[in-house]
């Protein structure tokens, strides 16, 4: 680290909606970079726009950072801040480097046109500029309408991206900007500025598409004479086809991955491979190894692709990782209140499936035995006779089991009863006697699962299946 301050890093997130997975993306960033550096995570809440910010959007994103474990050391929240917001208003403008804007909408729109045609890229002209600081306050107290605008110097500025190398923006470019509306509102890039410097923000790491609000921002800074932070601007998320995933209608915010049963350690592990990787081929990671490895140097420029099959894949893989006893618990919330879920139940499905709303349909079976046809039990050619000996040898295994099966026991048990007989024909009817199932765990899996006393309910019950078919197919 190139700064001797303690490192200091936000996230400020407009509550404007529930919480985005960009957001959560770089939220995530921010606090791999304090918890990598031993620095500070601030959650501030930009919630400026009175019109659309909305409480409930603000509980939704502390509730989606809480759950990705991405704690905060300090909390604020702009509405809460007009008075400071005020002040440095107040110095601009006794400073003389903002000033009172009377234009129209109109004036402003003939400005623009005027410079388009003469081939210029628009911005404001700066006629207010000229306006006497006495003529100014009378016309504010009269109450016309106005806005505060800040005086662009028409210099060049040029900032050091950590991600993107060196950036440059000409002032010349960029015009007067408004940093407060009539009545005193202060504006995003305004309010931006007071809150990073006020709160010793080391490094503003954010969103590609902020870049251009930068030089913005390093202007007001200049104008107050404040320290200026770093910047890294991360790399946009992108959908398969290359377009922008914030314009995908669904699908966007966190809350719609953690009720589809994504675990907060593959979200983590894929977002943060959303722009970033370690230096070796490693591609499953827990969070504490993240932080190890995690460096702002090795973060892309190019988009980063979201895919919801590398997801699927990143999620799979950590709930095969995943201790049974933990993941019992966070199962218990995708499958009915009634269903008492078992660790070899877990055990036998989480390779399988790639989110954890798929669990009530692979797990019914235990609770409710799909009904199913007598000749199901048949493995390839066999006949309903055959199919009935080979049953009554595996109750007979079963029966003879200790109360409390292990599925390696039993495997062991019926694999000495076969011997050197076919597996098919005695462990086919077995699992669909145990499942009513074709697709399924193993009848080893499954025996454990249900215990020793439904497994031979369900091996009987198949037995009385084949009685009732009174003439046997040969
Ligand atoms: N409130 C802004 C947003 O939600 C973030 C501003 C920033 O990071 O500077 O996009």
């Amino acid at each position: 680290m190139s700064s001797d301050r303690k490192v200091r890093v936000r996230i400020a997130p407009s509550p404007t909606g529930p919480l985005h997975i960009g957001t959560a993306r770089t939220a995530l960033f921010n606090w791999l970079f304090a918890r990598a550096n031993g620095g500070d995570f601030i959650l501030r809440i930009e919630d400026t726009d009175e019109e659309r910010s909305d409480k409930k959007f603000e509980e939704d994103i502390e509730k989606g950072l809480k759950w990705l474990g991405l704690n905060w050391d300090e909390f604020y929240r702009q509405s809460e801040r007009d008075s400071i917001y005020e002040e440095y208003l107040g110095k601009l403008l006794a400073s003389q480097k903002a000033y009172y804007c009377f234009c129209t909408k109109d004036e402003l729109e003939e400005m623009r046109q005027t410079m388009l045609t003469q081939g210029l890229a628009p911005k404001y002209s700066g006629k207010c500029r000229s306006t006497s600081t006495e003529e100014a306050s009378a016309r504010v107290g009269k109450g016309d309408p106005h806005v505060i605008r800040l005086k662009v110097p028409e210099v060049k500025i040029e900032f050091k991206d950590l991600i993107r190398g060196s950036i440059e923006f000409d002032g010349a470019l960029i015009g007067d900007i408004i940093i407060a509306r009539d009545g005193g509102a202060p504006l995003y890039n305004f309010v931006v500025t007071i809150d990073d410097v006020l709160s010793e923000i080391t490094h503003v790491i954010r969103g590609e598409d902020h870049i251009s609000n930068t030089p913005k921002q390093i202007f007001i800074m200049q104008a107050l004479d404040f320290k200026i932070p770093k910047f890294a601007h991360l790399p946009m998320i992108l959908n398969p086809n290359k377009s922008k995933m914030s314009k995908r209608s669904d699908s966007v915010s966190l809350d719609y991955y953690i009720k589809r049963g994504y675990t907060k350690e593959a979200m983590i592990n894929f977002l943060a491979f959303m722009g970033w990787h370690p230096k070796d081929d490693r591609e499953i990671m827990d969070v504490d190894e993240i932080i190890k490895e995690f460096d702002l140097g090795r973060v892309q420029k190019g988009g980063a692709i979201f895919s919801d099959e590398k997801l699927d894949w990143f999620n799979n893989s950590h709930l095969k990782k995943m201790d049974n006893k933990e993941l019992l618990k966070i199962a218990e919330n995708f499958v009915p209140k009634s269903w008492k879920l078992n660790s070899a139940m877990i055990d036998a499905v989480k390779g399988r499936i790639n989110h954890l709303d798929e669990l009530k349909e692979s797990l019914s079976f235990y609770f409710k035995l799909p009904d199913y046809e007598p000749a199901t039990l048949r493995w390839q050619d066999m006949n309903f006779g055959e199919v009935e000996l080979n049953l009554n040898k595996m109750k007979d295994v079963v029966n003879e089991a200790e109360n409390d099966i292990k599925k390696k026991d039993i495997e062991n048990k019926i694999l000495e009863e076969i011997g050197e007989g076919s597996k098919g024909e005695m462990l086919w009817p077995l699992r669909i006697a145990l499942s009513g199932q074709e697709n399924s765990p193993s009848p080893f899996e499954i025996i454990e699962a249900l215990g020793k006393k439904e497994s031979l309910k369900r091996i009987n019950l198949a037995l009385q299946k084949l009685e009732v078919k009174e003439t046997y197919e040969t």
